[in-house]
């Protein structure tokens, strides 16, 4: 079976957003909403794509942000519950990224309604099978989204080339980040393509090859 997947690196974080459909004009899941929906809308448009699902990876604001302008009646939202509350004050986040004391405006609290992401379950959607794994760590609701039929994990910031995410942010834990790699990463199939939240995609041989963060798993 083909697979259309297209990403664009979005707002002043560089995140990526991940757009996945059966192929051009059809049904289309959207792995993360960085605040530009805009960005969004247009990375859709440019393969006549119809979102039906928003898989957000967790609940930080360069993953989240964007997310009212993507979800919507017939756009449903995922995200792990442990990450709902952060994920509703994004002007909180990024005083404790960037720092300063602004008092929190209500604008910045996002709306949309999530339905909850569940480790293990398989989400159906726009033809697709994708399997959640639950990785805290980066933050404690972090998701992987894996399409086993096609050997492709999105690993949001759980994992990148070279490099795995911070774990200084609130709610954020380096031991639980490993044991979640050591979990559930490293024993997916080598040949997995590993497609992240920031930066270049690898796959997981590469990672276990060359990734110094690993090495201590290994
Ligand atoms: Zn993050
Ligand atoms: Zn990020």
């Amino acid at each position: 079976m083909s697979l259309l997947i297209d990403t664009a690196p979005l707002w002043f974080m560089a995140t990526n957003t991940w757009v996945v459909a059966e192929g051009p004009g059809s049904a289309a899941i959207v792995i993360d909403a960085p605040p530009d929906p805009s960005g969004v809308g247009a990375l859709l448009a440019a393969h006549d794509l119809t979102p039906v699902a928003a898989l957000i990876t967790h609940g930080h604001i360069d993953h989240v942000g964007g997310v009212d302008g993507v979800a919507g009646p017939t756009v449903i939202a995922y995200l792990h519950p442990e990450d709902v509350d952060m994920a509703r004050h994004p002007g909180a986040q990024l005083r404790a990224m960037l720092g300063g004391g602004r008092e929190e405006d209500p604008d910045d609290l996002i709306q949309t309604e999530f339905a909850d992401l569940v480790d293990g379950a398989t989400l159906e959607f726009a033809g697709l099978s994708v399997e959640v794994l639950h990785t805290p760590g980066h933050t404690p609701g972090h998701c992987c989204f894996r399409l086993a039929n096609h050997g492709i994990l999105f690993s949001g910031d759980q994992l990148f080339r070279g490099s795995i995410g911070r774990t200084d942010l609130p709610g954020g834990s380096y031991p639980t980040l490993m044991q979640s790699m050591a979990d559930r990463i490293l024993t997916l199939p080598e040949e997995t393509d590993v497609l992240p939240g920031h930066g270049p995609s690898t796959t997981i041989a590469a990672e276990r090859l060359h990734n110094p963060f690993l090495r201590e798993l290994l």
